[in-house]
């Protein structure tokens, strides 16, 4: 059996203790054993970080640009023995898999560019003979704490812009899908990053997390993961005076309108709702239509539903690979016997039996619906799309808003004026016309408003926000 170690100061420690990684496509494949920190590893590579801090915080942008764009290249030479490795080990379909170690390559080539274009401002000052500098200096030690739904490009757009910006970092990747983190760190340190600048600890969150979010010597904490969490690790956060970070959930309305090309609702609604098993933060949940095309939408879903090969993420022509794992099927089979008790239709959402023991959900597509239920106000984070008929754009848009969450949010129209006024009272922090409410560009702002997201966006040039702290100086001749 493989084993994986964690990544402190430099070199590679065993752990306390060692958890299996499992194929959710095959439980009986198991990737390998990674080892699980403790609260006094974790401690260790926090220090690690902080002592690396002095150098790397004063380390040339061209130096952070070769080492960033080395990892760029790196991981895109692998791709597609990463993105294998990511889908045995989360179960999204192979093609998807080799797409997101794909972006996580362009994250870093991206992010090698924005370590040479930091800057800063020369401003004139009201006071005379006085001049005013306004720069940028990084935080300090940064702690990552990342999700199971993508291994490897959330840990990247984390890490990418917090070396980018002269910090160092302690990074924590879900339990459930270590090895995609694991090689991204090898890579990084192959690649010549100095001992300390990143570390990595698995382990379970209560207790390397924890470690994490509590210790004096972390500067800042970036975190995305399910809302409860993230607001228990935001009140310790700002308990403790760190800057943080936190990206949370969704429940992403998709509006489709009378007007609408129906083959591209139906394909984008398809993809959003239930593409990486619907296991997407951005991911299509609440489908919002009005009545002249809701008939001929729910015939064309249905249509394309049947038509979608649910199975093992690694074979040929598979459109949905499992659900990650037991918890989240449960999860999942959850919302949809409480949507059926409060009077929703489920078609689909069987459980799937394949060749291999895995956790195969058909996709689920629930109708009568009203937007007080619960299946369309809480995230099920599953491949499980609800339908809201409504009268009118009017009714659209109120119900689209009509949630504690603000992700994404999309329309289709062939309308100028509806897509227009969508987008400017969409009350999300992405909008997306014509298009899937997943599925984004890496060098542009990523992030959501109300209860999906606290903090400065991610990605893009705007993740300078988070990464770097602005220092104002004021600098007189000396002389009278
Ligand atoms: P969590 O929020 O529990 O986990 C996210 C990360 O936080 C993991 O690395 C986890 O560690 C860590 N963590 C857990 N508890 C603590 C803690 N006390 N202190 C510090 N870190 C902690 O999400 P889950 O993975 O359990 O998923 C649960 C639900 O969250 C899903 O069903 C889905 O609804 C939602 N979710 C949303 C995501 C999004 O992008 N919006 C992404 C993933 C999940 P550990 O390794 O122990 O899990």
């Amino acid at each position: 059996m493989s084993q994986f170690a964690n990544y402190i100061d430099g070199q590679w420690v065993e752990g306390a203790s060692v958890s299996r990684n499992v194929n959710p496509s095959n439980l009986d494949d198991v990737i390998g054993e990674f080892a699980q920190a403790d609260a006094e590893q974790t401690q260790r590579a926090i220090s690690a970080a902080r002592k690396a801090f002095a150098r790397w915080s004063l380390s040339t942008p061209q130096q952070r640009f070769d080492l960033l764009d080395q990892v760029g290249s790196a991981i895109l030479a692998r791709k597609a023995e990463l993105g294998r490795l990511l889908a045995r080990e989360e179960g999204k379909t192979l093609p998807e898999a080799i797409g997101e170690v794909g972006r996580a390559g362009q994250i870093f080539k991206f992010f090698a560019g924005e370590a040479l274009r930091v800057g800063g401002e020369i401003v004139p000052s009201v006071r005379p003979g006085m001049t005013v500098e306004v720069t940028r200096e990084p935080l300090g030690v940064i702690g990552l704490i990342t999700p199971w739904n993508f291994p490897i490009a959330i840990p990247a757009w984390k890490i990418a812009p917090a070396l980018a910006f002269g910090n160092t970092v302690v990074v924590k990747p879900a339990d459930l899908v270590p090895a995609s983190t694991w090689e991204l760190v090898k890579i990084i340190a192959e690649a010549g990053a100095p001992a300390g600048v990143i570390n990595l600890v698995m382990g379970r969150g209560a207790v390397v997390g924890e470690a994490l979010v509590s210790s004096p010597d972390v500067d800042a904490v970036s975190f995305t993961g399910s809302v409860a969490t993230g607001h228990a690790i935001g009140a310790k956060c700002f308990a403790s005076g760190k800057k943080f970070q936190l990206e949370m959930g969704g429940k992403n309305p998709m509006v489709v309108l009378d007007d609408a090309d129906l083959d591209v609702a139906v394909e984008a609604c398809i993809n959003g709702a239930f593409y990486s098993t619907g296991q997407r933060c951005t991911a299509s949940s609440r489908f919002i239509v009005t009545e002249g095309i809701y008939d001929r939408f729910i015939d064309g879903m249905k249509t394309r539903m049947r038509a979608l090969k649910v199975g093992d993420a690694l074979a040929d022509g598979t459109h949905i690979g499992p659900v990650v794992d037991d918890k989240q099927l449960q999860q999942d089979e959850r919302y949809l016997a409480i949507a059926r008790e409060e009077g929703g239709t489920v078609f689909g959402g069987e459980r799937v039996e394949r060749d291999t023991r895995g956790y195969f959900l058909a996709p689920a597509l629930v109708t009568d619906t009203t937007p007080v239920m619960r299946i369309n106000r809480e995230e099920v984070f599953g491949p499980v799309a609800s339908v809201i008929k409504v009268k009118d754009y009017n009714e659209a848009l109120a119900v689209a808003n009509d949630t504690e969450f603000g992700l994404s949010a999309g329309i289709c129209t062939t309308s100028l004026k509806y897509s227009n006024h969508f987008r400017r009272h969409a009350q999300a922090g992405m909008v997306m016309v014509n298009t899937p409410t997943a599925g984004v560009d890496y060098h542009v702002p990523f992030g959501g408003r109300k209860g999906s997201s606290y903090g400065p966006r991610e990605q893009g040039s705007y993740a300078r926000e988070f990464y770097t702290t602005v220092k104002t100086a004021y600098v007189s001749p000396g002389v009278v």
